[in-house]
């Protein structure tokens, strides 16, 4: 049977989420994890640049992660989506989409983002194993392949040198008309980049490991990687139904100590971070945990 009034109720269970519900664990608060298990790198076969876990797939770091803050008693999990969210006295209300009402104190976004994908086909069985959002994550694994690039204006001058740091066979695609700087363009070119504007329509995979793309104008290229950044927008619109504010670039907007705009209600990991990595999830859950704690033990004293 849950219990139904909680200090925190964390949405979202992944390394974020467990990284505060161990320091929320190890305070003594009653917490509540709510999670509904689709982690945005659940696709890739396996995650990097996380000290410790380098090369371990996403599932076993999450499992081992969790293994170790069900040691703390007062953390308990609830396997469900949450829809819903509301004010209530002294604290908030949050439905499941399975009918269940849970209330807490303070709340916990940790629900990360959803990656919107282009339409080309194959382009999202691939992503995460051969298409590929970040060189810090898979670059290495990638090193010296055929290697594509697709992104867009002033982004394009800070991605292309990271990757072509990595490889020397880079082509880029402009996917149609562009907004790249002209003195780039002819930088890359030097370089020997090759520059294609004519859109990819198709990845032809095996599996997620890309063979070639299919351009609009129908040339095949070759190719074993894509950096393609997309795109994102937040997992859950409850933060802002309860109120939460959002950056330009559709973050949920945090002070140093990862509160919301909402008081009483915190956020952590990629909902509220623009460098997308692990180590960064658990690092700010971390800190999230132990404001949201310190916000408790000074409202109790
Ligand atoms: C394809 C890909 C590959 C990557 N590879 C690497 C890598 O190799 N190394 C690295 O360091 N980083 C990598 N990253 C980045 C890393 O995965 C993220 O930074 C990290 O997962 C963020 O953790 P998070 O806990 O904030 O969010 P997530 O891991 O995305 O987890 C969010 C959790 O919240 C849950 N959730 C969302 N909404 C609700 C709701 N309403 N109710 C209940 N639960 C909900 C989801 O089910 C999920 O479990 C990769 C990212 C992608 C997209």
């Amino acid at each position: 049977m849950q219990k139904h009034f909680y200090d925190v109720i964390i949405i979202g269970g992944s390394y974020a989420g467990l990284s505060a519900a161990m320091v929320l664990g190890r305070s003594l608060r009653d917490v509540l994890v709510i999670d509904s298990g689709e982690p945005c790198n659940r696709q890739t076969p396996h995650s990097h640049n996380f000290l410790t876990q380098d090369g371990k797939t996403p599932a076993e770091i999450s499992a081992l992660a969790r293994q170790q803050v069900e040691q703390y008693e007062t953390v308990q999990f609830l396997n469900g989506l949450a829809s819903k969210g509301r004010k209530v006295e002294g604290g908030f209300e949050m439905d499941t989409r399975d009918g269940e009402a849970v209330r807490a104190k303070k709340l916990m976004f940790a629900t990360g983002v959803k990656d919107l994908m282009p339409d080309i086909k194959g382009f999202s069985e691939c992503w995460g194993i051969s298409v590929i959002h970040c060189p810090y994550c898979h670059g290495y694994e990638n090193r010296s392949k055929l290697t594509g690039i697709m992104t867009k204006g002033e982004h394009a001058t800070h991605f292309v040198p990271l990757i072509f740091n990595l490889s020397k066979d880079v082509v880029f695609f402009t996917q149609g008309k562009h907004d790249v700087d002209p003195d780039f363009l002819k930088k890359m070119k030097q370089k020997g980049i090759e520059i294609i504007e004519s859109s990819i329509s198709e990845i032809v995979h095996q599996d997620g490991y890309m063979r070639e793309v299919i351009l609009k104008a129908g040339k095949k290229v070759k190719l074993d990687a894509l950096y393609a950044p997309v795109p994102f927008e937040q997992s859950t619109d409850i933060p802002a139904s309860l109120g939460c504010e959002l950056t330009e670039q559709g973050l949920l907007k945090v002070d140093m100590l990862n509160a919301t705009t909402v008081p009483g209600v915190y956020a952590c990991g990629d909902s509220i971070i623009q460098f997308r990595a692990v180590a960064q999830a658990v690092s700010s859950g971390n800190i999230a945990g132990a404001a949201l704690n310190r916000e408790l033990a000074m409202e109790a004293f």
